[in-house]
């Protein structure tokens, strides 16, 4: 029986990886401590999704990304047999600013924020850097594979970062992935003008969600990372998926990774 990808058949998947290219290093999340270190001194590693730098190897690929081998706490994950915690503190978005400008560095984009997007969570307090997409989702729940996932990547204050995650099934198309794609620069450029790329335009209108501990889903795999993966799930078509699988060379995401006897908290209604 074929593995489903929330619609998305695993041939599907195969043939879109067939098309997929080795990518060269790249500071995905466009932050201190997501490239190579300072202290590497070899030529630059080629880490992607498919061949020799697929993510099995990347912990073999260079000193630095240790982590995505040994660590003990590596995104994504199975978010399944979670603790339900009703008194888990809400979700509390502050997002009103346009994005700063839209990169693509021939392999993936990047859409950066300036300051004042924010984001509270009880006593932690997050502020909006970055946003980016991967085909198919990271993340599954219960055992589910999903065709999208986005990333919106926040420093946190006195700590590394909080990442809250929008999973997508297939169905209508979504308008604000579509202002995404249409927003995409060539590859090789950045476009800081023509584009309305409002992170609350991404934000479904329930913000249950699961948290747990994790890591960084590229090269290095730092680990530190704080987790909100949110339950209601948005919909995207499968030509936007294709769409955004051609203009990343491929599908970009790393499989499941061990739980190592995590916990995962969930809050809010169920999907
Ligand atoms: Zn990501």
């Amino acid at each position: 029986m074929p593995r489903r990808f929330g619609f998305v058949s695993a041939d599907q998947i195969g043939r879109a990886c067939r098309q997929a290219l080795i990518l060269p290093l790249l500071p995905v999340l466009g932050l201190p401590g997501s490239g190579n270190s300072a202290s590497s001194t070899e030529k630059p590693v080629d880490w992607g999704y498919w061949g020799a730098g697929a993510p099995n190897n990347w912990g073999s690929l260079s000193p630095d990304f240790g982590l995505c081998a040994d660590g003990t706490q590596q995104s994504p994950i199975d978010l399944t047999g979670y603790v339900e915690n009703a008194s888990a503190p809400a979700l509390t978005f502050n997002y009103g600013g346009n994005a700063r400008e839209v990169s693509h560095n021939g392999k993936v984009a990047h859409v950066e924020y300036g300051e004042g997007n924010t984001l509270t969570v009880g006593q932690r307090r997050y502020e909006l850097a970055s946003m980016h997409i991967h085909v198919h989702a990271e993340h599954q729940v219960d055992g589910q594979l999903f065709p999208a996932e986005m990333h919106l990547v926040h420093r946190k204050e006195g700590g590394f970062l909080g990442v809250v995650g929008q999973l997508y099934r297939l169905g209508d198309p979504d308008p604000v992935v579509q202002a995404l794609i249409d927003a995409y620069p060539e590859p090789g450029q950045a476009s800081q003008s023509g584009f309305t790329l409002n992170a609350a335009d991404f934000l479904p209108a329930d913000r249950g969600y699961y948290h747990y501990d994790g890591s960084l889903t590229t090269p290095p795999c730092t680990e530190g990372v704080d987790w909100y993966v949110l339950r209601e799930i948005r919909t995207i078509s499968q030509e936007q998926v294709n769409r955004i699988a051609a203009l990343h060379n491929g599908f970009n995401h790393r499989p499941i990774q061990d739980r190592n006897g995590r916990t995962v908290f969930s809050t809010g209604a169920l999907p």
